[in-house]
């Protein structure tokens, strides 16, 4: 089975009606979206869900009342103010707590315990297209890497249950840690970026944490069009770099159009941007060697 990760220096580069495009277009995958701070894919695969798992990715400092002896060592330990006390009882804000376990620490009676909670939910779906599995964060949680690496091995145990050739992931936007969890033991990583310098500047980046992965790393230029002059800029980086063009896809009005009827490009018509996308899934398969 063969890991393949969508992923895009900054966001608005056109990676999910890339990875949208190849879903449809792949036969015999499982589909991960790492995407967890701004999962839209699902959008245009109409899940269905069929599972869902608790995700723990945080802790909470619980206080044992029957323990507690009112010192006030807690309330100084915590920087961020978590931990108040009223009429003699102290008692520990959830939303305000990043389970650092200061306060635990400080403790002199073994008060306080850092106990598990839960900070999302996996979702595994089926869509018309196979199995999806996404990530989803409870409101005020932030992304961790730890929630998209779940999500990605929940992902592979089913790929390899339901005999997949591909895992077809859209990885997480930016550098940090999700997207290095995203692309954390893939065969290839695929970068979608467009012509323009923040783009550029970003593609930069993500290549080079894209290859300390040692993942096959290549490239599509998305709405190349819209400036020439920038598109053979990245092509000039690209080649300096040894790092293949997989090729163009031109600026096309019908992309926002599938978006708004909820379904990937290539199964609403057949303008440049699904026509240039059948080609480089093409291309792309027979890279991956899963024809
Ligand atoms: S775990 Fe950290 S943030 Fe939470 S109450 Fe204790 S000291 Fe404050
Ligand atoms: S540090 Fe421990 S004993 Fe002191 S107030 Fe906090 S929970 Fe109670």
């Amino acid at each position: 089975m063969k890991e393949l990760v969508v992923i895009s220096g900054k966001g608005g580069t056109g990676k999910t009606t890339v990875v949208g495009a190849f879903v449809a277009l792949a036969s015999n995958k499982v589909i991960a979206d790492c995407d967890v701070d701004a999962a839209d894919l699902h959008l245009i695969l109409r899940p269905r869900v069929e599972k869902t798992i608790g995700y723990e990715g945080s802790e909470l400092a619980v206080i044992d009342q029957d323990l507690c002896t009112g010192c006030g060592a807690c309330v100084r330990a915590c920087r961020f103010g978590a931990v108040s006390e009223r009429e003699g009882r102290y008692t520990v804000d959830p939303l305000s707590c990043e389970g650092c376990g200061a306060c635990a620490h400080a403790c002199p009676v073994g008060a306080i315990e850092l106990k598990p909670r839960l900070s999302g939910w996996i979702h595994v779906s089926s869509t018309p297209y196979g199995t999806l599995v996404h990530g989803e964060l409870r409101p005020g949680e932030e992304t961790s890497g730890k929630l998209v690496t779940q999500v990605k091995m929940r992902a592979r145990e089913l790929a390899r249950l339901e005999g997949a050739k591909l895992l077809l992931i859209d990885g997480s936007p930016g550098i940090g840690c999700p997207v290095i969890a995203s692309l954390s033991g893939a065969h290839c990583g695929l970068v979608v970026t467009e012509p323009s310098m923040s783009a550029l500047h970003d593609l930069v980046r993500v290549v080079e944490v894209a290859r300390h992965f040692r993942a096959r790393v290549l490239l599509i230029i998305n709405k190349a069009d819209l400036s020439p002059e920038l598109t053979t800029r990245i092509e000039g980086y690209a080649k300096k770099e040894g790092l293949p063009v997989l090729g163009r896809i031109p600026y096309d009005e019908g992309v926002i159009r599938a978006q708004v009827a909820g379904r990937t490009v290539v199964e609403d018509g057949d303008g440049p941007a699904a026509r240039a996308l059948r080609e480089l899934w093409g291309r792309l398969a027979a890279e991956l060697e899963i024809r």
